[in-house]
């Protein structure tokens, strides 16, 4: 039966790789032709295809066609910003705040409850990370992802107050998971693989074996794995960021924190007991990009003391007080779960969430205020129904208000809205645009490859400049960089008087490594040229040296452009 399954399955890839551009409808009438052909009974799945198909291309027998990828693979978006997204867990820890909102559960990081999707996933894989990547790794290359480029978000509370030792082991384990991924394949059964504990207990037997000596090492050996770490992000409360956390975390790798403003009013944000103002936001702000990690600010509507009008001067300020501006924005409405304090304030009838009118409303003019700048990750956090007491239950949020700024003609210009993602822009139409602001006390340059008709991003870069760049790379630091901004610079020596590119990226699906480029997305060019130019501006501007934080993977790609390792950066002297 396998070889007439495999035949019938090759005859239809076969038959749609030859006849390219055909729509969805025409693959599932060529399928059932197919089908009756032979008397199949049962439609195969999509698995079987991907399989199949990945065969086909490993034998020569068809070229790789992205758009038969795109067809078969389940929930492709996932890979359409050019690389993979992978949440992990950490265990229970304590946190230092003590928001109202939070809800606690002591088996769960600070701020889960069950029945998330990532906590499910944890729980079932004992919050171990390698057995959290491993067996996502494996559900999302069965699909037919590509898992090449990956990009690893950490949740789980406040990161910064986990003990040190935990740290380095999670993170080192993070290397070591990717490092050993496809050994593991090759090593453990079909059968084995899986979330139950048993398997589970297998797979750490096994992979006890083959962990790397130290984090310096699994990160050397990431740098030539075929699943390799290209971003790593943490969260974290803004007052836990000083110069001694983000040396540590620049040695983790990490390239991006999420940290959380709720609200730019110290008033509102001390009666829901955040326990820091504004003062610890933007410090921390100005410090991440001074180290060149990317900022992801939260914001949240509807905390207690709040309304909907407090709720847009709260964000207007953040894009209009260079003193934030940061680089990507998550907005989260508050809503009453269990087990937290405002689980009893609301019983109790002091606090009424709005309704869904109201946020929906207000969810319109807050996304339409978004600066091109920046990029909205999200509107909604994805807490199941069935644990929201009290708050909106409508989870398409931002399908809703994005529909309802359409038919007002209204169009939004931030960075999500405008990625590539699966449009078929033509590359030949991109053109470089160049956008300049303050943020933080520095100039940043946002440029971008973008179509010049409806400016959809295909390649985007982010430079950072010094306001007065010293006549030499020898020149003490001015005295209103004293303190911790000093400090920040005598432990990231690499940093001084360096301008710095704080991120490259190139959209639209994923290619592994080592793959020409698509007509559309990557490998194409633009990060060279971006690179180019943002050199260019840099010695115009009287800068001598360039400092690139690179994923371990990337560092070659510097290498290639007279790039060299400094500590955790890429550096060039520029002439
Ligand atoms: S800082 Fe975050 S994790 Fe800590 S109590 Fe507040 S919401 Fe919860």
């Amino acid at each position: 039966m396998t070889d007439l399954k495999n035949q019938i399955l090759d005859e239809i890839i076969i038959e749609w790789v030859r006849n390219p551009g055909q729509s969805k409808d025409e693959f599932h009438r060529l399928k059932n032709n197919v089908y009756k052909n032979y008397d199949v009974e049962k439609p195969f799945a999509s698995i079987e295809f991907i399989s199949r198909y990945n065969e086909l291309v490993k034998n020569w027998t068809i070229i790789a066609n992205p758009e038969f990828q795109k067809l078969i693979r389940k929930r492709w978006v996932r890979s359409l910003s050019g690389v993979t997204v992978i949440s992990l867990l950490t265990k229970f820890w304590w946190c230092p705040g003590k928001c109202v909102y939070c809800p606690t559960f002591e088996w769960l990081p600070k701020s889960y409850i069950p029945n998330e999707p990532a906590v499910q996933r944890a729980e079932l894989n004992e919050f171990d990370p390698i057995l959290q990547i491993h067996n996502r790794l494996r559900a999302l290359e069965v699909t037919g992802h590509k898992i090449e480029k990956n990009d690893i978000r950490i949740i789980g509370g406040t990161w910064s107050v986990y003990p040190k030792a935990y740290q380095e082991d999670f993170i080192k384990a993070t290397y070591d998971a990717f490092n050993t991924y496809d050994e593991m394949k090759e090593n453990i059964e079909e059968t084995d693989l899986g979330s139950e504990r048993f398997a589970s207990f297998k797979l750490k037997e096994w992979y006890k074996l083959k962990l790397s000596d130290s984090l310096e090492e699994a990160k050397k050996l990431n740098e030539t794995s075929r699943c390799r770490i290209i971003w790593i992000a943490i969260e974290t409360r803004p007052d836990w960021i000083n110069p001694e956390e983000i040396a540590r975390l620049r040695r983790y790798g990490v390239t991006r924190v999420e940290i959380w403003y709720q609200s730019t009013f110290d008033e509102i944000n001390e009666l829901n007991k955040r326990w820091h103002g504004n003062k610890e936001s933007t410090y921390a702000t100005k410090l991440l990009k001074n180290a060149w990690i990317k900022v992801v600010a939260h914001m949240m509507p509807n905390l207690l003391g709040s309304t909907p009008e407090k709720d847009k001067e709260s964000l207007a300020r953040v894009f209009d007080d260079q003193a934030f501006r940061p680089d990507e924005l998550k907005i989260y409405p508050m809503v009453v779960t269990d087990k937290s304090e405002l689980t009893e304030i609301w019983r109790n009838g002091w606090f009424q969430p709005y309704d869904d009118e109201t946020l929906i409303d207000l969810t319109a003019e807050l996304e339409a205020m978004i600066p091109e700048y920046m990029r909205l990750n999200r509107t909604y956090r994805d807490i199941p129904a069935s644990e929201i007491l009290a708050g909106s239950h409508v989870s398409n949020l931002r399908q809703i208000v994005e529909a309802k700024l359409k038919k007002k003609w209204i169009h939004l210009v931030d960075i999500r809205h405008r990625e590539i993602k699966d449009k078929i822009n033509i590359a030949a139409n991109a053109t470089m645009n160049i956008f300049d602001y303050e943020a933080s006390d520095w100039k940043e340059f946002f440029m971008t490859f973008e179509d010049k008709e409806d400016r959809t991003i295909f390649s985007l870069l982010r430079l950072r400049l010094p306001f007065t760049p010293p006549a030499s790379l020898d020149a003490q630091l001015p005295p209103q960089w004293g303190g911790l901004e000093g400090e920040l610079y005598s432990l990231l020596p690499e940093l001084k008087w360096a301008a710095l590119i704080r991120e490259i990226h190139t959209f639209w699906d994923q290619l592994s490594i080592w793959e020409a480029g698509s007509t559309f997305g990557q490998h194409l060019g633009f990060g060279k040229k971006l690179i180019e130019k943002a050199e260019e501006i840099a010695i115009e501007n009287g800068y001598k040296k360039m400092a690139v934080i690179a994923g371990v993977w990337v560092r070659w790609y510097y290498e290639k452009r007279w790039y060299k390792l400094e500590w955790e950066y890429m550096v060039k002297y520029l002439t």
